[in-house]
């Protein structure tokens, strides 16, 4: 009795969810790597969230500019991209009798039509409207090719899920009606059946798609395993884990085994691309652990995030966020930067949605370190230039390093500038050029 009321307890909180990301599909080789990942778990109540195939996402954004400023090149664009995923449909051989296969075509079909359309004057609606194309594209082979070789699988929308505010190209998550949505609606057939979806996207209440920012679609998966309370998530790569520092520049990185929630938190939030910064919160709140683990290498245990807080680790670690711009104002009325001043700068910064890495003040400057995004720093500076001496300093290095020693400090700063230094018991933080 003890033994199936176990079987029955585990039977429910067996649910997992799977990411794949653009490299993980970015041909019909990596798609059938994925066919291979899966097969091994042929028995389990799962969802599969899936990127935009290989470097996509990037062809659509050339696709949505093009089209929002009315120029013949997106015939060309639109070609490259639809020759792309054709090959890779080519490649793996789906029939084209299948009517999955008619609903691809179908897909692009519709992306045709759309760019003949007057574009919105809402760049960021247009964006994703066209970019999200990506991932319905990419999901859709995914499916069927899985439904070609045994692995029987439900296609479902995103969207009908996901819920959004109107904030195009960086959707704010509606958790009440999401939460909702995925725990009644999709967990019933989750339990019955494979799965697959898309990462990255969901919609708004007026019916039109939202995207969750640029490698967004970790954050999509945590958000699918915080509404059906699943059991853990993994997120699929090319690495073999979360690496102590970027293997591409440190040849002596080490695969971390384990670390905690905030830690990974704060490792993905100053720069390691291993994992989307939003992704840890939504799981941490329900205590689902993460694994991070590589396609090419499945049985290897990878790196696994969270779980308990005794999981720390002491292992120096070193993250670099590039093409970072410094920017320090100080006041041409020669008044302090104190709270009146912090709370226009600060409001500058919200509303031009510039996200701060770093900040320091001063009784007369303020600096701060951000994400050199052209086109937002420029509307920045023309609304900040009225009220203060601005000096920008590019491109610049933001490096985060914990659990430091002096040998670390030195490899990473000789032959540098410094700008910055910031520290603490255990963290430190130089912005050097
Ligand atoms: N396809 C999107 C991007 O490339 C989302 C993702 O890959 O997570 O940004
Ligand atoms: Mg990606």
């Amino acid at each position: 009795m003890r033994e199936l009321i176990y079987i029955w307890l585990r039977k429910i909180e067996s649910m997992k969810v799977f990411k794949f990301g653009g490299a993980s599909v970015k041909n019909a080789e990596a798609v059938r790597n994925v066919g291979k990942v899966l097969n091994a778990y042929a028995e389990e109540e799962l969802l599969i969230v899936v990127s935009a195939m290989g470097k996509s996402t990037n062809a659509l954004e050339l696709l949505a500019k093009a089209y929002f400023e009315k120029n013949d090149e997106k015939h060309e664009i639109y070609q490259q991209v639809k020759v792309f995923h054709n090959e890779i449909i080519k490649g793996l051989l789906i029939s084209s009798s299948s009517h999955t296969y008619d609903d691809i075509e179908n897909l692009f079909i519709e992306l045709e039509c759309e760019l003949e359309n007057v574009p919105d004057p809402n760049f960021d609606k247009v964006y994703d409207q066209i970019v999200s194309y990506g991932e319905i594209i990419s999901s859709r082979i995914l499916s069927a090719y899985l439904n070609e070789e045994g692995l029987k699988n439900r296609w479902m929308d995103a969207q009908n899920f996901i819920h959004t505010d109107n904030t195009y190209r960086e959707g704010k998550v509606d958790w009440e009606s999401t939460e909702k949505l995925i725990s009644g609606k999709l967990k019933p057939i989750v339990k019955k059946q494979l799965v697959v979806t898309q990462g990255f996207i969901g919609r708004n209440k007026d019916n039109f798609t939202v995207t969750l920012g640029r490698e967004g679609s970790d954050y999509s998966a945590a958000i699918f395993a915080y509404g059906l309370e699943a059991e853990n998530v993994t997120i699929w790569k090319d690495v073999e884990g979360v690496m102590n520092a970027d293997p591409k520049k440190f040849v002596d990185a080490i695969k971390i085994d384990a670390i905690s929630y905030p830690k990974a938190i704060e490792m993905a939030y100053y720069g390691a691309t291993v994992i989307h910064p939003k992704t840890i919160q939504p799981l941490q709140s329900k205590n689902i652990p993460l694994f991070v683990k590589s396609f090419m290498n499945p049985e290897a245990a990878g790196t696994i995030v969270g779980v308990s807080k005794e999981i720390e680790n002491h292992l120096p670690t070193i993250i670099i966020k590039e093409n970072q711009l410094l920017l320090s104002l100080s006041s041409k009325d020669f008044s302090f930067i104190l709270e009146d001043n912090l709370s226009t700068i600060f409001n500058s910064f919200a509303e031009k949605r510039i996200k701060i890495n770093l900040m320091q003040n001063s009784a007369i400057s303020f600096s701060v370190c951000i994400d050199n995004e052209p086109n937002k720093v420029k509307e920045l500076i023309q609304h900040l230039e009225k009220n203060y001496s601005l000096k920008t300093n590019e491109p610049v290095e933001l490096i985060t390093i914990t659990n430091y020693t002096s040998k670390e400090l030195e490899q990473l700063t000789s032959g540098k500038k410094l700008l910055i230094e910031q520290k603490t018991r255990n963290t430190l933080q130089l912005v050097v050029s």
